[in-house]
């Protein structure tokens, strides 16, 4: 193709009809009638302006502008499509993985979402008494539950605020800053990336005295490192690594004890904080929130949305004095949560209250190997028509996720996808442009589902996803 000269360009510009006259197009027209003038004149405006560009620059001829603008109005319906589209929109998640991380980690239930909605979109008593008539505090409505759960009794109490990472950073600036904090090195980690304990202990003000080393740390090297500085003992979950051989870490008792002889506070930052007993779904040798403080820590701070299974929040439980001070700290004014993860962690609390199986972390982590591969082979009978497809059953893995447990897997089983002429990465990329999008592992050249993390009433969406891209991939 020759590059037009100024005289054709013009002409060509010329060939565009005027953003009234493609509106008043029959198929357009009704768009305008659908999703509003507004929104279709936007698009009018973009896709002319491409065609437009692409003109100036050169690269459309005569064939290629009557092709553009005999496809004006497809382009037009595309362009609307995707930017009245929400960009965080659901996904199927076929990876097996609980908690992840990137797909939103806790699904919430239906209940949570309920009250969360009933909650938001009117007005409510967050922060107002309805005994007195005076003004309340919001954090009464996670406080009543979590004391009859965590049975804390009356001399300790809880707070909400964003993430555990602003836990983490509001006890330390609360309890330690200008101070040391006790922390061994074997639990200095990161976690998701973004999470380290010195970073986060820096901003705090806080100031990190780091005893034995990364695989072996005595209860005698922390009470060395104590000195009239010293404000408070950490302890912090390993969440997503293991250590393990030659190994030594004093157990939570021995920091309590030796808290108590010096009269300093031990909090330890959990991570995922179970509310249930894990060695009831199979883990074994993770502690969850109640036995923390029934051992004696301080202050534990968790996740609202890992093992507990509820919103994106960060809790503070332990003895009421400390929880106070952390109160009083005026970052919590930044970092404290609204109406609806109140609304949405309280109707989750309130399920392990009544134990009615409605958190789905929970009943995801219950399923067993047998419930998932009768699900799994119904789906691969249910595809035995598609050409091209091979589908086979295995026995695998699913992980928990979310820094939770890092050596705890639970036994699944996979469906193991094989699309003949393609490779298994373009088979998982026709996946996740299903609408909703379907997000599955890929390992030696085969594409692995787990439906452990697929809700049931997902299956059939799941098998519409597996058709399509058999056949398009
Ligand atoms: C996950 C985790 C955090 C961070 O919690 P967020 O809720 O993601 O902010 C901090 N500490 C530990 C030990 C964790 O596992």
């Amino acid at each position: 193709m020759t590059r037009p000269t100024e005289a054709t360009r013009a002409a060509l510009f010329r060939r565009l009809p005027a953003v009234d006259e493609l509106l008043r197009l029959p198929e357009v027209a009704g768009l305008s009638e659908r999703e509003g003038h507004a929104a279709v004149a936007d698009s009018a405006r973009a896709v002319l302006e491409e065609v437009r560009r692409a003109i100036a620059a050169g690269t459309l001829d005569d064939a290629g502008v009557d092709l553009a603008v005999a496809g004006l109005s497809a382009a037009l319906e595309r362009h609307l499509r995707a930017s009245l589209r929400y960009s965080l929109r659901p996904v199927i998640n076929a990876t097996g993985v609980v908690l992840h991380t990137n797909l939103g980690r806790a699904p919430l239930s239906r209940e949570a979402l309920a009250h969360a909605a009933e909650v938001a979109c009117g007005y409510s008593n967050l922060e107002y008494d309805l005994e007195t008539g005076e003004r309340g505090e919001r954090d009464t409505h996670a406080q009543r539950l979590l004391a009859g759960l965590l049975e804390l009794g009356t001399h300790a109490t809880t707070l909400v605020v964003n993430n555990n990472a602003a836990a983490v950073l509001l006890a330390l600036n609360s309890l330690a800053e200008g101070g040391e904090v006790v922390v061994s090195r074997g639990e200095l980690v990161e976690i998701g990336g973004s999470f380290r304990i010195p970073d986060v202990m820096a901003k705090s003000g806080a100031i990190l005295r780091e005893v034995g080393t990364t695989n072996r740390t005595r209860i005698s090297d922390y009470e060395q490192a104590i000195t009239d500085r010293t404000r408070l003992l950490l302890r912090v979950h390993r969440s997503n690594f293991q250590i393990t051989g030659f190994t030594e870490q004093p157990s939570l008792q021995q920091l309590v004890d030796l808290g108590r002889a010096r009269q300093l506070p031990v909090m330890e930052d959990l991570g995922s904080g179970a509310l249930f007993d894990l060695a009831s779904v199979g883990v074994s040798g993770e502690p969850g929130v109640a036995e923390s403080l029934r051992t004696g820590a301080d202050v534990v701070t968790y996740s609202g949305d890992k093992l507990l299974g509820g919103p994106q929040a960060g809790l503070l439980s332990g003895q009421r004095e400390l929880i106070t001070r952390i109160r009083k700290n005026p970052l919590f004014r930044a970092l404290r949560v609204d109406k609806l993860t109140y609304a949405a962690l309280e109707a989750t609390l309130l399920a392990y209250v009544r134990r009615d199986g409605s958190v789905p972390v929970l009943r995801m982590l219950r399923l067993s190997r047998q419930e998932i591969g009768e699900r799994a082979r119904g789906l691969q009978s249910k595809l035995r028509d598609v050409a091209n497809l091979a589908i086979e059953i295995e026995q695998g893995e699913s992980m928990i996720g979310g820094g939770a447990a890092p050596a705890a897997t639970l036994p699944t089983v996979l469906l193991a996808l094989t699309r003949a002429g393609r490779s298994a990465d373009q088979l998982a990329r026709a996946l996740r442009q299903w609408e909703p999008p379907v997000i599955a592992r890929v390992e030696d050249e085969r594409v692995l589902l787990d439906l452990r993390t697929v809700f049931p009433e997902q299956d059939s969406a799941l098998a519409d996803a597996l058709r399509q891209a058999a056949g398009t991939s």
